[in-house]
């Protein structure tokens, strides 16, 4: 591959789970997103101002999470749980982590990201809400504040469950005491705040591993040979309903219902997260 690949991106680029799940729904919204750094300021989904309160009150959760992992205590933590949504999610959070016994754990670390060197001179960043480690096996912990629990068909196929294990798999080895670990001791776990009595669980395999490393290579490789302005718009124009480009791809001008969006789709299209790790 030339130092300039055909697609246009910088070979500095950071690919994450999000930018990477970008590209799975829509290689076109990538290259919008991703290559020619394009915002759009449509409406994702409708309606808007509830879409964003939640999406404040979810950000507002993984903060209280993240405060409480860092040894703040809970009472002081939970007075900023200020509104009945986050009360909510805090009260169950607080259960599930007693239960967990983190404080037992000889790694315990939120808000924790990790990077991996893909092929040609990419990376692939990951950033973990919390990894935990115990005589030797991994455990990557997700919270999900999602209105609804996401079928865990449907997680296993997404690029967050595949990139993470992946990715710590590739760099974990400062928390296992200088050896990577073996996939077999890595685990991935999403917990939901409405639903926290139902956790998706991810063990991961040699197998496996090699299926996604191969597929994560493979994939980069396929996006920086496209050439730019060829990456194609997605056949599923249900997509386009929920996409911040719809008025510049000549998919419709009016923002689709949050309430119709499928199950496996409920996730923003861009998140915080990816920008910050494509900053790496
Ligand atoms: S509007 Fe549709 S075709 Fe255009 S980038 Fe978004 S998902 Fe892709």
């Amino acid at each position: 591959m030339s130092d300039k690949p055909a697609s246009g991106i910088s070979i500095s680029f950071a690919f994450s789970q999000a930018s990477l799940q970008a590209y799975a729904d829509c290689p076109r919204r990538f290259e919008l997103r991703h290559i020619e750094r394009l915002n759009y300021p449509a409406v994702e989904a409708e309606p808007a101002l509830e879409n964003e309160r939640h999406r404040q009150t979810g950000e507002a959760f993984h903060l209280l999470a993240q405060q409480h992992l860092l040894g703040i205590p809970a009472e002081q933590v939970g007075r900023l749980a200020n509104s009945p949504e986050l009360a909510h999610w805090w009260q169950a959070w607080l259960m599930f982590a007693v239960g967990q016994d983190f404080a037992s754990a000889q790694v315990v670390s939120p808000e924790l990201m990790l990077s991996a060197p893909l092929t040609a001179g990419f990376r692939l960043t990951a950033k973990f809400d919390l990894l935990v480690v115990r005589a030797g096996r991994a455990t990557i912990f997700d919270w999900k504040t999602s209105k609804r629990r996401t079928p865990t068909p449907h997680l296993a196929a997404r690029m967050q469950t595949r990139v993470y294990r992946a990715v710590l798999a590739q760099a974990g080895a400062h928390f296992n005491g200088g050896a990577p670990f073996a996939p077999e001791n890595i685990e991935m776990i999403y917990w939901f705040a409405d639903f926290p009595q139902d956790p998706a669980h991810f063990p991961y395999s040699a197998a496996q591993y090699q299926r996604d490393w191969e597929f994560l290579n493979q994939r980069v490789k396929t996006i920086a040979a496209t050439p730019a302005g060829q990456f194609p718009l997605t056949a599923d124009e249900k997509a386009c309903d929920y996409c911040t480009y719809r008025s510049y791809c000549n998919r419709g001008v009016r923002a689709g219902a949050e309430s119709a969006r499928d199950l496996d789709d409920n996730e923003p299209n861009f998140r915080l997260e990816d920008v910050e790790e494509s900053a790496l």
